[in-house]
């Protein structure tokens, strides 16, 4: 009788815990072995069949690279964010490696709410930031990721999130 197997998928997303996206793409031989889902986790299991296993612990290499993309993605946020204050050159080129992981609109909120002080004097580096941002959500939904999405949902996420940026910044 074929075992069966057990991966797990995270979503990758900013607001995804640590520990969850380490998770990803790691295969489990029991039920029993995997951690419990925590609350609001937006992970699942997937149950393999363990005559597939190969493919899956292929898969599971680029999985566990994607999520790893994601923590790196975060820390040079994190550092870009307070950087935008005393290094602002390197605070771009520091948002600019994000882009091609992602960019969320929430965090450009907690951006503009860390740095409030600071982008309401310098009107300068302000519109910099809107349209170092406007372009990256101009070519978010082009990522992989997103081409799952029905075509108008992405034009309207787009769209929302340009509009949203705008007026932070002005
Ligand atoms: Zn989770």
């Amino acid at each position: 009788m074929p075992k069966n197997l057990f991966q797990w998928y995270a979503t990758i997303h900013y607001s995804t815990c640590e520990a969850c996206l380490r998770r990803h793409g790691d295969i489990f031989e029991r039920d029993s072995d995997m951690p419990p889902l925590h609350k609001e986790c937006r992970c699942h299991i997937l149950e393999i069949d363990s005559s597939e296993s190969e493919y899956y612990r292929e898969k599971s290499e680029r999985m566990r690279e994607k999520a790893l993309s994601e923590l790196d993605r975060r820390r040079s946020w994190k550092e870009a964010v307070t950087l935008v204050a005393t290094d602002f050159a390197r605070s771009e080129e520091l948002f600019r490696q994000t882009f091609q992981i992602d960019v969320y609109l929430e965090e450009i909120e907690q951006l503009c709410i860390a740095q409030q002080e600071w982008l309401a004097a310098h009107a300068e580096q302000r519109t910099g930031l809107s349209k170092l941002f406007v372009r990256a959500y101009r070519i978010k939904f082009n990522l992989d990721k997103y081409q799952t999405l029905a075509q108008g949902m992405r034009v309207t996420q787009e769209q929302h999130g340009i509009e949203r940026i705008r007026k932070l910044f002005a």
